[in-house]
């Protein structure tokens, strides 16, 4: 097969994938809990090698003290050590949410910036949390959001075969609608979580299964074959 009818089969196999999911999760917030940008912002550096629910157990005593990028730049950084201790690597992550408030009340009067460019300057921020901000705080979709079950998933499904985030997300970008980047991110990650976990994947219950060249066939349940009524001549 030519390599643009290949590109133009996974496009169409990644929006059949996307259909499914809208259906299976129409609605499919984000899981983190916040009321600012800022306050996004400071709970997706929490969040990376920490799960949402623990991210979420932290924030409301966090943004009750310090609820803004002000009062995060200028707090105490053992105070907010001790806040965020239990979302792990506490020091460098209390760290990296002070200076990158300093700079948004240097830089940007307060408000967090709204360009990936941007973003990226900012101390602990990269593509993966630049993408969670603009896409959820903003509706700029800039990118596809990368993490690890969108990682994992976008492997097991075939459409990419790196394992950079970056470039599993240039493969991405190519093969979706720019309207549809974070759909598919949280969705993704919606389903990784439910079905097609790290360890034991649910291939038998899972919309996916004849769309996913990793499906495990062990475990699919083949479509019922139809009976026949009558034999044609
Ligand atoms: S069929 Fe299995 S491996 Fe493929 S997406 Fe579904 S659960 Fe994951």
């Amino acid at each position: 097969m030519s390599s643009t009818r290949k590109l133009a089969a996974q496009k169409q196999r990644a929006l059949e994938i996307l259909v499914r999911l809208k259906r299976l999760y129409p609605e499919a917030p984000c899981t983190l809990n916040y009321e600012t940008p800022v306050q996004l912002l400071v709970a997706t550096i929490l969040s990376a090698q920490c799960t949402d629910e623990r991210v979420n157990l932290v924030t409301p005593e966090l943004f009750r003290r310090f609820p803004d990028a002000v009062a995060l730049a200028n707090a105490e950084v053992g105070e907010l050590e001790q806040l965020v201790r239990s979302t792990g690597f506490y020091r460098n992550k209390a760290k990296n949410i002070q200076a990158a408030c300093r700079q948004i009340v240097s830089d940007y009067g307060g408000h967090v910036p709204k360009t990936m460019e941007e973003l990226l300057k900012l101390p602990g921020v990269a593509r993966k949390t630049a993408n969670v901000v603009l896409a959820h705080a903003y509706g700029i979709h800039a990118g596809v959001t990368v993490d690890t079950h969108v990682k994992r998933l976008s492997q097991r499904l075939g459409l990419t075969q790196h394992s950079d985030p970056i470039r599993i997300e240039r493969d991405l970008m190519q093969l979706l609608p720019q309207p549809d980047w974070e759909n598919w991110s949280i969705r993704l990650i919606y389903h990784g979580r439910a079905v097609c976990t790290a360890r034991n994947p649910a291939c038998d219950s899972c919309v996916l299964a004849d769309l996913c060249p990793t499906a495990d066939p062990s475990k699919v349940v083949p479509p019922p074959v139809p009976k026949v009524t009558s034999t044609p001549l």
